[in-house]
C-alpha cells in the first residue's frame, strides 16, 4: 500500500519519508474496533451487539457519546455512514471518512487515543467530498472520543487544496530528507532510518570522558540538541527492552540484565467499599476517591439523570495549566 494516503497525511507532513509499520500495533487495533462499532452502532446494524461485547463500558460509553454527537449536530439531515457513502478521492488519493452529512457539507472522524494533529488528512477528505458534492466549502469534526472532545475545521476548496498539495510536492521531492519527529515509533523504518541511527551515534559518545554537561546545559543550541538526542535513544531503548525480556523470557541470556517479578499492588473493589459506604460516610469515601473527568460526569449525568435535567455546567471546574516540553517541527522548504 502506497504511504501516500489521507490517513498518512499528517505524519508525511512532519516528515516525507514517513512509512506506516504494516503490522498494526494494539493501539490500531484498538481503533479499528471503536471505528467499526460507532459506524455500525450509526448503521444501526444487528452485528454492533457483537461488536459491543468485545469492549470495555468504557470503550462502549464513548461509542455512544460519539454517536450522540454526530446525531446532535445532524439534527434533521441524514447521516451516511457506509463505507461506500463515505468514500473519498482526491488527487490521485483514496480514503474513507467515519460518516458523512451531505447536506450539512459535514463529515466526521473518530478517533482514539491520544489528541494529535489531523488536520491534513481532514484537509484531504474535505476535498474529496467538495469536489464530490461540487461544494466550495466543508467541514470536518474530529470526534476524539477517549477525551469526549471535538475539533472542528473549516476548509475552502483553495485551503484545502494548498494544504494536500504541500504535503504531496514534499512527498514526491527527489532530495526528500527523513524528519525524526513523534511519529518514528510507528514508522516501518524505524529501526533503519539513517537520521535516526545519526542521532543515536552522536549521541552515544556522551560517555566519553570528555563529555561537558555543563556546557550541553549553558548553550541553548546544544541543549535542543541534546534534548533531541535523549528522545530516539529512549525510543531505541524501548525497543531493545523489549528484545531482551522477550530474550531472557524464552531461557536466552542477557549479560547484566536479568527478569524480576514485582508483587502485584493491594486494593479494595468498587463494590465492596459500595457495601460499606453508608457506614463509613460518602464525604470521606468520596474524598478518598478523588475529582471525576467532566467526560466521565457527563456520561453518568446523562445516564442516570432525567433527560430533562440540564447538565450543571457551572460546577465544571479547571485546574491549573501546565507546561511541558514539546519538540517542535522544523522548518520546510514550501512548495514552489
Ligand atoms: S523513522 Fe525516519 S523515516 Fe520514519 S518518521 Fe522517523 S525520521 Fe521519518
Amino acid at each position: 500500500m502506497s504511504a501516500l494516503r489521507p490517513s498518512n497525511l499528517p505524519k508525511l507532513a512532519v516528515c516525507p519519508c514517513y512509512e506506516s509499520n504494516p503490522v498494526a500495533g494494539p493501539a490500531a487495533e484498538r481503533g479499528t474496533l471503536l471505528d467499526s462499532a460507532f459506524r455500525a452502532e450509526l448503521l444501526g446494524l444487528e452485528e454492533r451487539f457483537i461488536i459491543s461485547n468485545k469492549l470495555s463500558a468504557d470503550e462502549n460509553s464513548a461509542v455512544s457519546w460519539s454517536v450522540s454527537m454526530v446525531r446532535a449536530m445532524a439534527g434533521r439531515e441524514r447521516v451516511l455512514a457506509r463505507e461506500d457513502d463515505c468514500r473519498v478521492k482526491m488527487l490521485g488519493l483514496s480514503g474513507t471518512a467515519d460518516a458523512v452529512v451531505p447536506t450539512r457539507l459535514t463529515h466526521f472522524d473518530l478517533k482514539t487515543g491520544m489528541r494529535r494533529n489531523y488536520r491534513e488528512q481532514m484537509a484531504a477528505y474535505a476535498l474529496g467530498f467538495m469536489e464530490s458534492q461540487f461544494a466550495s466549502e466543508w467541514t470536518a469534526h474530529l470526534l476524539f472520543c477517549d477525551q469526549r472532545e471535538i475539533e472542528t475545521h473549516r476548509f475552502t476548496y483553495d485551503e484545502a487544496r494548498e494544504i494536500v498539495d504541500q504535503v504531496i510536492w514534499e512527498f514526491n521531492d527527489p532530495d526528500k530528507k527523513p524528519s525524526p519527529c513523534e511519529y518514528c515509533s510507528w514508522c516501518a523504518k524505524a529501526e533503519s532510518c539513517t537520521a535516526r541511527r545519526a542521532i543515536v551515534a552522536e549521541t552515544l559518545p556522551v560517555a566519553d570522558p570528555g563529555f561537558d554537561f555543563d556546557a550541553v546545559l549553558g548553550d541553548p543550541e546544544m541543549l535542543g540538541r541534546f534534548l533531541a538526542c535523549c528522545a530516539v535513544v529512549e525510543d531505541f531503548r524501548e525497543r531493545a527492552k523489549q528484545v531482551a525480556t522477550e530474550r531472557i523470557k524464552t531461557g536466552g541470556d542477557v549479560p547484566g540484565w536479568k527478569l524480576v517479578t514485582r508483587k502485584g499492588s493491594e486494593f479494595v473493589d468498587c463494590e465492596t467499599v459500595g457495601h460499606h459506604i453508608a457506614t463509613m460516610g460518602f464525604g470521606p469515601v468520596l474524598a478518598a476517591y478523588g475529582n471525576l473527568s467532566v467526560a466521565k460526569f457527563r456520561d453518568l449525568w446523562s445516564q442516570r439523570m432525567p433527560s430533562e435535567a440540564p447538565f450543571p455546567e457551572e460546577s465544571v471546574k479547571h485546574a491549573a495549566p501546565s507546561t511541558y516540553l514539546k519538540q517542535s517541527k522544523p522548518k520546510s522548504t514550501a512548495k514552489p
